[in-house]
């Protein structure tokens, strides 16, 4: 099924929310704030004499991690600029049709509020937008956007990959995505899916880019010869668990495979200059523990891996429940993630570390 109309992050303010469960994609925003900061600057003084710039967020989710975007890009280019008061900035913000915007309007006063108390009130010329669409094609006219930014989103698909050959036989049985153990063909299906939408990704971004404009992508990747490189590997050993115990049907667990992939860095490099519109700035590989999603002052180390294991669920569950409820149902989602979180604590006590690859690019769109 096409991912446009099954994904979403769980949306609302309730305790199980995206909204409070972010806090691993907001560090890995945190983290990359200087990359983030250097890309801005490089393209504003690629690009001069513009009478507005505008920028977008692309899978901005219903968080305030969209606010972190905004508010960092806001004071980048305040800070190299002082005329901004004069050239107004407009900001984007684009997801997926079901995404949760309302949350992110209601929001909007607030941040408002907050620049007009901290920048004085003759700065008014930031102007937020909702841009809601698939990246996976084209959002806005071309040579309109100057600077491009995605963390977090470009590891979904546009559909989990189909069995080329033969439709009635499953492509990744007993598992809902690449696995240390899964065959060939597994890895090449996916790896076919991800050339062919990253590179209709790029094709859609160079269009809309001017030239000279620059796109920061932060993404989950992989590692060839690592074991777990995805809290979805851990997923399908317990949704395996759960067809022993006759909970859930193993036909649906042979069908159904993540709409996911975490591309090596290598792969991104190829598939952008297959393509052919950009030219790289950075590539590079960024680790983040799969239970970053702490509170802010909790110092992680005095963390048991029990709690370790409930983090990683939360988080993961903000993310995923959506789309594996329309799978396997509602009922069996508190099952499904106490199950993952004592699987992943027994997975730390054995392998101590637990991290995501995630993927750094910079492009700069060519003349
Ligand atoms: N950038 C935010 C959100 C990351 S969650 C943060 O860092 O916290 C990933 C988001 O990407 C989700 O909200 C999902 O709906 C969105 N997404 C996934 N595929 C997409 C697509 N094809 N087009 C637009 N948004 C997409």
């Amino acid at each position: 099924m096409a991912t446009e109309r099954v994904l979403r992050m769980k949306g609302g303010v309730g305790e199980t929310s995206y909204t409070k469960n972010s806090l691993l994609q907001r560090k890995v925003m945190m983290k990359l704030k200087t990359i983030f900061e250097e890309n801005v600057k490089q393209m504003m003084s690629n690009i001069t004499s513009e009478s507005c710039w505008r920028v977008a967020d692309l899978g901005c989710s219903s968080g305030p991690n969209a606010f972190m975007f905004v508010s960092n890009i806001l004071n980048i280019m305040d800070n190299a600029s002082l005329s901004l008061n004069r050239v107004p900035l407009q900001i984007y913000l684009n997801d997926l049709f079901g995404n949760d915007f309302n949350t992110i309007f209601k929001l909007i006063p607030e941040f408002y509020q907050s620049i007009h108390q901290e920048k004085g009130d003759n700065f008014g010329s930031c102007f937020i937008h909702a841009t809601p669409g698939n990246f996976y094609g084209r959002l806005f006219p071309d040579n309109y956007i100057h600077f491009f930014h995605s963390s977090y989103s470009l590891h979904w698909l546009s559909q989990a990959p189909k069995t080329w050959s033969n439709i009635a036989e499953p492509l990744n049985k007993g598992n809902v995505y690449i696995t240390s153990t899964s065959p060939p063909s597994v890895y090449e299906a996916y790896l076919k899916q991800f050339n062919k939408d990253f590179n209709l990704f790029l094709t859609s971004r160079s269009e809309e880019l001017i030239s000279g404009g620059i796109m920061v992508l932060t993404f989950i990747g992989r590692e060839k010869t690592k074991k777990f490189n995805n809290p979805a590997e851990v997923i399908g050993m317990v949704l395996n668990d759960m067809v022993q115990e006759g909970l859930v049907e193993e036909e649906k667990l042979d069908f159904f495979d993540l709409p996911l992939y975490g591309p090596t860095a290598e792969e991104v490099r190829q598939v952008i200059e297959a393509e052919g519109s950009f030219t790289i700035g950075t590539l590079k590989t960024m680790k983040i523990g799969w239970d970053a999603n702490l509170e802010e002052d909790v110092d992680d180390s005095i963390l048991d891996s029990k709690m370790r294991g409930e983090f990683t669920a939360k988080s993961m569950r903000a993310v995923l429940e959506p789309i594996l409820s329309v799978e396997f149902g509602k009922d069996i989602m508190d099952e499904l993630f106490l199950r993952f979180a004592k699987l992943v604590a027994q997975l730390i006590d054995e392998l101590e570390t637990l991290e995501y690859t995630n993927v750094v690019v910079s492009v700069t769109k060519d003349p």
